[in-house]
């Protein structure tokens, strides 16, 4: 078994992407970091005639943007209700709105930028694991087509097995806006789309101090020092001390991913015969798909630990998986890996400024979508094309005494595997 991301042992970044190691005396806008956030940002602003350089600690792609699950599904991470309650129904219609068009926006840039990335919109199904969960899964369904005239479809466990190939749940709610597709063929199509539009991508290059400037900021690299006119923060799970303020806003959540060897036979078409995208109805949730050449992807965590042994962690879920699916007992796993999330206390993603210096962060383990969105709002509103987002519109939570260590994270753990056991 690999300890890497199947996604890139099975795509590695292409040899020709336009990596440089030569750096101008100044850029119009500098971005850390380049997952979907910072590249999406880029896009936008080079596109509009901007001078953008993307410095990457390590390899493009290298964080949750090649490491993931690889779904596109609507909704944020913290349920919409609770979003009206906290926000008002204004915003909160924003909100879910901006959640639906960021799957649209995925799917243009997918098309605009020709990027081969196994992009299918085939939907979702979310599971009920409790009868209790099934009900407020059909009140829930409801509410929504009534609210935001956003249909879903409820499936009763008499016919679960349409959508997925096991009784372990208590039925469903399937959406057709969903789509899935292969992380790292993504991020490495945008890096390869920005590169050619004038983009400069720096990789094994880590940000070290920004210093303001009167005339804007100068930026130090493991490539040397340069001018920008605006920087952007695009760290998310992996957002160290570098903008003293930032780190206390977001911190890291590890997410644990298995895939199987290519399944055999009928069996794909046994287990997903119509090649959703799911996850169950935990607190602690399980994620799962097939990917493009056939394997079953298992994901999810028991755990909020971002170092756990991977091959204990794969163990763990191989037991989950196959308490789901008994039919997997026999088939090997080949790759283990994990990634960060950026979780924030409220649960919901922000943009936001520190010092002048720009950020887009906080999707809480929802962010193929919505990091692509958020990208593409930051890049909207620095460029002048935008003047607000709902998203720097909701002041931050902060957690009372963290700055940089998650000691909370072990009660956390408890209280949510109660919650888990309670509902
Ligand atoms: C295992 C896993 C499964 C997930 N599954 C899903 C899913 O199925 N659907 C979904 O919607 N979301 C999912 N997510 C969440 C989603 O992947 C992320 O929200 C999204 O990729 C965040 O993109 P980003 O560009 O903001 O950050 P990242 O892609 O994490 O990029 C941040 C980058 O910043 C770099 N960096 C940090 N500090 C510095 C520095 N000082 N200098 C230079 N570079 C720096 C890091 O090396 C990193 O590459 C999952 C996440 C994980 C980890």
């Amino acid at each position: 078994m690999k300890t890497e991301p199947f996604w890139t042992d099975e795509f590695p970044r292409p040899d020709d992407m336009s990596v440089t190691n030569e750096l101008p005396s100044s850029v119009d806008v500098v971005i850390v970091g380049s997952g979907y956030t910072g590249l999406n940002a880029a896009r936008v602003l080079a596109k509009s005639g901007a001078s953008v350089a993307v410095f990457e600690r390590n390899t493009i792609g290298w964080g949750a943007s090649s490491r993931n699950g690889g779904m596109a599904t609507p909704g944020l991470k913290l349920d919409i209700s609770k979003i009206i309650k906290n926000y008002g129904a204004e915003l909160g219609r924003e909100f879910w709105q901006a959640s639906v068009d960021a799957i649209d926006l995925l799917d243009t840039i997918i098309n605009e930028e020709k990027i081969d990335c196994d992009w299918h919109r085939n939907g979702h199904c979310s599971l009920a694991y409790k009868q209790s969960h099934f009900d407020e899964m059909e009140e829930y369904a409801e509410w929504l087509d009534k609210e935001f005239g956003h249909k879903k479809t409820l499936v009763a466990k008499s016919e679960i097995r349409n959508e997925i190939g096991t009784d372990a749940f208590y039925g469903g709610l399937s959406d057709e806006t969903s789509g899935g597709l292969q992380p790292a063929k993504y991020v490495f199509g945008l890096a390869t789309a920005v590169g050619k539009q004038g983009v400069l991508l720096y990789e094994n290059s880590q940000v070290k101090p920004i210093k303001k400037t009167s005339k804007g900021f100068q930026v130090s690299t493991s490539n040397g020092t340069v001018h920008a006119n605006e920087v952007i923060v695009a760290t998310n799970g992996y957002t160290d001390l570098l903008v003293p303020g930032l780190r206390p806003r977001v911190f890291p959540v590890g997410s644990y991913i298995i895939v199987t060897e290519p399944l055999t036979g009928d069996l794909k078409k046994i287990l997903s015969p119509k090649n959703r995208m799911f996850y169950d109805s935990k607190i602690f949730i399980n994620y799962f798909r097939l990917t493009s050449d056939g394997r079953f992807l298992w994901g999810g965590r028991n755990n909020l630990s971002t170092d756990l042994d991977l091959i204990d962690s794969a163990e763990q879920l191989q037991k989950q998986m196959v308490s789901v699916f008994p039919e997997l007992k026999d088939v090997s796993i080949t790759h283990s890996w994990t990634g960060k999330l950026g979780v924030t206390f409220d649960l919901m993603p922000h943009i936001g400024c520190i010092n002048g210096i720009h950020y887009a962060n906080g999707y809480s383990g929802h962010g193929l979508s919505i990091a692509t969105y958020l990208g593409t709002e930051l890049g909207l509103m620095l460029t002048g094309q935008k003047d607000r987002s709902p998203f720097e519109e909701i002041n931050t939570r902060m957690m009372p005494l963290y700055r940089n260590k998650t000691w909370f994270l072990p009660l956390a753990e408890k209280y949510h595997r109660f919650l888990d056991w309670m509902s």
